[in-house]
């Protein structure tokens, strides 16, 4: 099949066009390498069934030839990361929304398949775990930059529903909960690669708030492989998905496991979050996702423990400097 990854230069992206042109199948990206970044389709450049498209979602003439010659699409261009959100808050409303719409639009346009990929944020703060799909959404004020992103991707996910209700747009949408591994960067507040980062070179690893909060962390890889399942199953289209861990685990102890497995001389400091996000900043406590939906349908079962997801990371950086 001829495949259209959005955002396929990014961490998850590009990991899932390993695995689909490993597969077999034909792959094309479109990404503006605004948190993508070239050096992660490395890899794949000189194959002869992929092929990179450098522009970006918003630009409606390109995505209708782009889908037009698609068989199905992977929509996963998004502004993502809590501290670009909360730095950024205009733009990732407008490449959220707007370009998930583009997207929607000629998927149905051409009729095509396309899978979008949501997030845990959906649910806010509801701290009830483990969290199933049609579970309560909690937030705070619209006025809160944090809670933006929550918003935009809802809107994506009803806009996703609505095309297949309305529309006939045979459409799955994914939430994915704190997906993690090699390629992902720090930059933008992502606690893993930040804390590995920092135990490699021996520095503080900066825990915000108390460090009680807890979180569920699964490879990138379990995650691709899953959405390669998912979009080849017919029932599930017009359905939503949850994809993640169930391996709870504090941000305090993640910090602790992370110096143990890296074998790291770093402290850990704690910092507040009005410090290191914004005043008023509001986090969620816990994130536990409920799976047995996935599960059901198409088998879901991780092959990355926490340790050796860490290792991973760990390999990686050191085969891969950073520039
Ligand atoms: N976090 C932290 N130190 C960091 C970056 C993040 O303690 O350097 C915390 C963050 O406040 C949150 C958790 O780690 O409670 C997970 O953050 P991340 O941005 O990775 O994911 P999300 O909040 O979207 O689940």
């Amino acid at each position: 099949m001829r495949v259209l990854i959005t955002g396929g230069a990014g961490f998850i992206g590009s990991h899932l066009a390993e695995e689909l042109i490993n597969s077999g199948h034909q792959v094309m990206i479109l990404d503006n390498l605004s948190t993508g970044r070239l050096e992660n389709i490395k890899p794949l450049e000189k194959n002869p069934n992929f092929e990179l498209v450098i522009d970006t979602i918003l630009n409606e003439n390109l995505m209708d030839k782009l889908v037009e010659k698609s068989d199905i699409i992977f929509h996963l261009a998004a502004a993502v990361g809590v501290e670009l959100i909360v730095k950024k808050p205009l733009e990732s409303l407008t490449t959220n929304i707007k370009g998930s719409e583009i997207v929607l639009e000629m998927a149905y346009r051409y009729h095509k398949k396309v899978l979008i990929t949501s997030t845990s944020e959906i649910y806010g703060k509801n701290v009830n775990g483990p969290l199933k799909e049609d579970d309560d959404r909690i937030l705070g004020s619209p006025l809160k930059t944090r809670w933006s992103y929550s918003t935009a991707k809802a809107v994506d996910e009803m806009l996703a529903y609505v095309y297949w209700k309305q529309r006939d747009v045979p459409s799955v949408i994914v939430r994915l909960f704190n997906t993690v591994g090699p390629r992902q960067t720090g930059t933008y507040g992502m606690v893993v690669p930040r804390f590995v980062e920092q135990a490699m070179i021996n520095e503080p690893l900066t825990v915000y708030g108390t460090g009680k909060q807890s979180r569920c962390f699964i490879h990138v890889k379990d995650v691709v492989k899953t959405l390669v399942k998912l979009i080849g199953e017919p029932k599930a289209v017009g359905e939503v998905f949850n994809i993640g861990s169930q391996e709870e685990i504090s941000i305090e102890q993640l910090a602790k496991e992370i110096i143990r497995v890296t074998k790291s001389r770093s402290r850990i400091t704690y910092t507040s979050y009005e410090k290191a996000y914004e005043d008023g900043f509001e986090d969620m406590q816990r994130r536990v996702p409920d799976t047995s939906k996935i599960n059901k349908l198409i088998g879901f079962k991780l092959t990355y423990t926490l340790p050796a997801i860490i290792e991973d990371i760990v390999n990686y950086l050191k085969t891969n400097k950073r520039s």
